[in-house]
This record gives C-alpha cells, structure tokens and sequence, in this order.
C-alpha cells in the first residue's frame, strides 16, 4: 500500500484483523479490538492459547482447527490452534472470504523492543502480514515485569489507533511493519509518538541444569526480565523519556555492511576442515564441493 486507505475509512468498508500471541482470551486483544472497531470492520482471528516468544511459525506438518469464541463483550471471534502468524497467514489465504486491508497485532502485555523482535509473537504475526504484502501494525505496551493486578489498556489501544489512522492517512511502503510501543504511565504524560530504530536489548538469561526422577537431565532457562542501553532514536530511549515509540521494520535482515568484505574472502575449495577445534568430544567436519567453486566461477564470469 503506497498511498493512502483514507477512502475506505470514509466508505467504511475498512477491513481490520485483529490478532495476539496472548490468546484469543487476553484482555490486551479485547482492547485493541474495540477501538479498532471505531475505525472499520473487525474480524478476530488469533491463537485459543498463549504463544508468547515463540517467534515467526508455520505450521505445516498438522490440520490447523478454528472455533468460534465469544470475547468477554460478547462479539464473536475466531480462535485456532495454530501460531499467530499463523492466524494471519489463514485469515490472508481465504479463511476471511473478505479482503484484509489492515493486520494489526497486540496488545502485548509487555514491551518488544530491539532484538525482541524475532522472538515476539505479536510481532512475528505483523511480519507475516508484511510478507503478504498488507500493512500490519504490533503493538505492545511496556507494563512492568512486577505490575500487580489488571494492566490498563485503553490509553495503549487508543495510541494505537493513532497510529493506524496515520497509516491510513500516509500509506505504508509494502512489506513494511510498525512495532509500536506504548509507555506505562497516564495519556496525558505522554510526551508523543516517536519514530525510532531498533535499540540493543540487554538480557539476562541463565541455563539451570536439573535432574528428573530417573537422574536424566533436564534445563530451564529463567533470569531477569531484559533491560536494555535508553538510547536516543531508539525504541528503548523512546520509551525511557515517555514517549510511544513506532519503529519501521523490514524484513531484509541482511548485513549490507559486511558483504564487500566478505567479497574479499578467498573462497578457495577446501577440502575435509575441521571447524570448531576447541572441544575434545565433538569434531565436525565440513566437505566443500569443488563443482560448487567452478560453477560458483562460471556464474561469476571468473575462470
Ligand atoms: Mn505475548
């Protein structure tokens, strides 16, 4: 979508999917589909089950099953056993007999920021909307890790819809997403909308080895919740200043910045190396193909 959606706001033939990674119950999908309600069609199609940091999943090896729920305000939706992007990929390939025009995701309990991204359920469920080519929004609010009791999402879901409609006022290039995070304080302390770069997320995690009932190992990975370095332009900073925070997200991950080094890098057939030398127990080995150097030369027009 290069230009504008205004027109179908005005006709009110808008039509928005509604989905999470928390579950087709959590009250952040709830919020976020009443006010998109306000702005044109809803359909909800989201997991019956919690999938938070499960990443960007297809599920291909299964049937995917949908029911029909009903939110806690009585308006149905649709619940699946599949992934969020699941959901979107579904919902995109004929599961909705009606075009989607928007995906939006969320809203996330808690922040997705920086390297968060690809882990993220609710954002992963944008990417997929992005690599079909339609706008697709994520949003997710940044409660504190020891918030007590219910989290507010009225003011998350209301900056939401600000964004969406700049969306529908501007247009988005395609196969681009909005991870947009929302600051955990009054509306009106917010000092506005940033557009911001991903930021470095610190984290924390440790391995904890465990022994089950038959002396068999098993491992949990916990730690703190992960902070991040409050950078200025990025989302993390954005956030640690009051501000909401919309950062463009493609899905080109490439490093354009190390590739004429790499072309520097003599790819030379190599024959049985041994990579990874340092431990005792594991040696693995690579076999290079030489018929993949001289076709790899006759590509390039090298002799
Ligand atoms: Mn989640």
């Amino acid at each position: 979508m290069e230009k504008g959606y205004a027109h179908l706001m005005a006709n009110g033939s808008l039509h928005i999917l509604v989905t999470n990674d928390d579950g087709v119950a959590a009250p952040g999908l709830l919020a976020l589909a009443q006010e998109m309600r306000k702005i044109g069609d809803v359909s909800i199609l989201a997991p019956e089950r919690n999938w938070s940091t499960s990443g960007h999943v297809r599920t291909l090896d299964r049937p995917l099953r949908v029911r029909e729920v009903s939110l806690a305000d009585g308006t149905s939706a649709w619940a699946s056993d599949g992934a969020p992007s699941d959901c979107v990929s579904m919902a995109i390939c004929g599961f909705l007999e009606k075009k989607i025009d928007l995906v939006i995701s969320g809203i996330n309990p808690y922040a997705n920021l920086g390297h968060d991204v690809t882990y993220s359920g609710t954002v992963t469920a944008a990417m997929e909307a992005a690599i079909w080519g339609i706008p697709a929004v994520a949003v997710s609010v940044d409660s504190p890790n020891n918030h007590l009791g219910v989290v507010d999402y009225a003011p998350a879901a209301r900056m939401a819809a600000q964004v969406v409609k700049a969306v529908l006022r501007y247009g988005l290039s395609a196969n681009v997403l909005l991870n947009v995070n929302v600051p955990y304080i009054p509306e009106d302390e917010m000092k506005g909308i940033l557009v911001t770069r991903q930021g470095l997320r610190v984290y924390h995690d440790k391995l904890e080895r465990r022994e089950d009932p038959r002396g068999k190992p098993y491992f949990w990975t916990f730690g703190d919740a992960p902070s991040g370095v409050p950078e200025r332009g990025t989302d993390i900073g954005a956030l640690a200043e009051g501000y909401v925070s919309v950062t463009p997200i493609q899905l080109d991950l490439t490093a354009y910045r190390v590739i004429p080094d790499m072309n520097t890098w003599e790819w030379k057939p190599l024959q049985c190396v041994e990579v990874f030398p340092t431990s005792q127990h594991v040696r693995r080995e690579i076999y290079v193909d030489d018929d993949l150097f001289a076709r790899r030369a006759a590509y390039s027009g090298e002799q």
